[in-house]
């Protein structure tokens, strides 16, 4: 990695200029699951069927199952959706962090005592 961990996100994905606009724009809901982000996008008469999970990985969207992210060049607009919005990407952040966390704990009160 050539660029400094302190870079926004957006340049790490290098999506293109289009992409980017539709991150923008299009009508995008995030919601928090264990894997990651969540994203509908509610543009579509059925936002269900336009549902993906993005994951994070080292605080950044790393993968998308759409077509796009797969068969373009760029990180998807899902994956740019969540990392222009800041907020979104901190609670995953976060989340991410907790979880770690939780299972160092787990990890921890699971061996058994030195004796
Ligand atoms: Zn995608």
């Amino acid at each position: 990695m050539s660029l400094s961990p302190s870079a926004h996100p957006i340049e790490r994905l290098d999506p293109t200029q289009r992409t980017l606009r539709r991150a923008q724009y299009e009508a995008f809901e995030f919601e928090l699951v264990a894997q990651g982000v969540l994203v509908r996008n509610a543009s579509h008469a059925n936002p269900e069927d336009h549902e993906y999970l993005v994951t994070i990985e080292d605080g950044l969207p790393h993968s998308c199952p759409c077509p796009a992210d797969e068969h373009h060049q760029g990180a998807c607009k899902h994956r740019v959706a969540v990392a222009i919005r800041t907020s979104v990407l901190e609670a995953a952040r976060n989340a991410q962090r907790i979880r770690e966390l939780e299972a160092c704990g787990l990890q921890a009160t699971a061996s058994p005592p030195a004796s």
